[in-house]
C-alpha cells in the first residue's frame, strides 16, 4: 500500500473487538520495524485500560515510531494514565478526538471534570496533541439530513472542546440511559497552542515522511 501511494497507516488492533493477539506479539515485530525504519506515520486506536502494558512494550521496542495514539491514548477518563504515557515515551503524540453518541458524551463529560489538568498538560507540550486524527466520519446515505446534522454536531463539539469556553453536544439526562442536548465547558486553548493542535502538529507528523 505504501508503494501504491499510502502516506500512513491506521492500526485498529488495540480495539477490544479487533484485538486478535497482544500488541507486542512477535508476529507484529517486523511490521513495526518496517514502519519505524521508514518513519511512516502510524495512527493507533488502543484501549489502554486493557492494553496499556502491551502498547508500552511496543513503544519501548520501537522508540522511533512516528506514532499518534487516538482519543488521548484511550485515557480521557484517566489523565494520570495519559500523563504517565507522555512522560515515559517522549516521542508519543496523542489525538484529541471523540466519537459520536455515547463515546463522545463519556469523553466530554470526563474531560469537563478534569479540564484544568488537561489544559495544563497541553500547554506544557502543545506539540504532542493533534485534533481530529481519529475523528471517524460515519457518512449516512445521500440526503440523510439526520446523519449530516449528527456529523456537524460531532465535528463542532470536537473543535469546541479545544477552542471554546462552552460548546454543545448530547449530555446524560437525569434518567439513566437517556441523552439530552446540553452544554459543556471547553478548554478554550490560547494561541499559539490551539493552531498547533488544529493543524501545525499534523503537518509536522505527516510532512516529515518521505515516500519511497
Ligand atoms: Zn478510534
Amino acid at each position: 500500500m505504501v508503494s501504491a501511494g499510502a502516506r500512513g497507516v491506521k492500526l485498529y488492533f488495540g480495539h477490544q473487538k479487533l484485538h486478535a493477539r497482544p500488541l507486542d506479539d512477535p508476529a507484529h515485530a517486523s511490521l513495526f520495524e518496517w514502519l519505524e525504519q521508514r518513519s511512516v506515520p502510524v495512527l493507533v486506536h488502543v484501549n489502554t485500560v486493557r492494553y496499556r502494558d502491551e502498547l508500552a512494550r511496543v513503544l519501548r521496542a520501537h522508540p522511533r515510531l512516528e506514532l499518534v495514539c487516538a482519543h488521548l491514548c484511550g485515557s480521557r477518563t484517566d489523565l494520570d494514565r495519559l500523563a504517565g504515557l507522555l512522560r515515559e515515551f517522549p516521542r508519543l503524540r496523542v489525538d484529541t478526538s471523540h466519537g459520536a453518541g455515547l463515546p463522545g458524551v463519556d469523553g466530554f463529560t470526563a474531560i469537563e471534570e478534569d479540564r484544568d489538568r488537561l489544559r495544563a498538560l497541553i500547554e506544557i507540550q502543545p506539540e504532542r496533541f493533534l485534533f481530529g486524527s481519529d475523528l471517524v466520519t460515519a457518512r449516512g446515505a445521500p440526503g440523510d439530513l439526520d446523519a449530516a446534522r449528527a456529523w456537524d454536531l460531532q465535528l463542532a463539539a470536537n473543535l469546541g472542546l479545544l477552542e471554546r469556553e462552552r460548546f454543545e453536544f448530547w449530555r446524560h439526562a437525569a434518567r439513566i440511559g437517556a441523552l439530552t442536548p446540553g452544554v459543556y465547558f471547553g478548554l478554550a486553548l490560547p494561541e499559539p497552542a490551539v493552531s498547533r493542535l488544529l493543524g501545525g502538529n499534523a503537518r509536522a507528523w505527516l510532512g516529515a515522511y518521505r515516500p519511497p
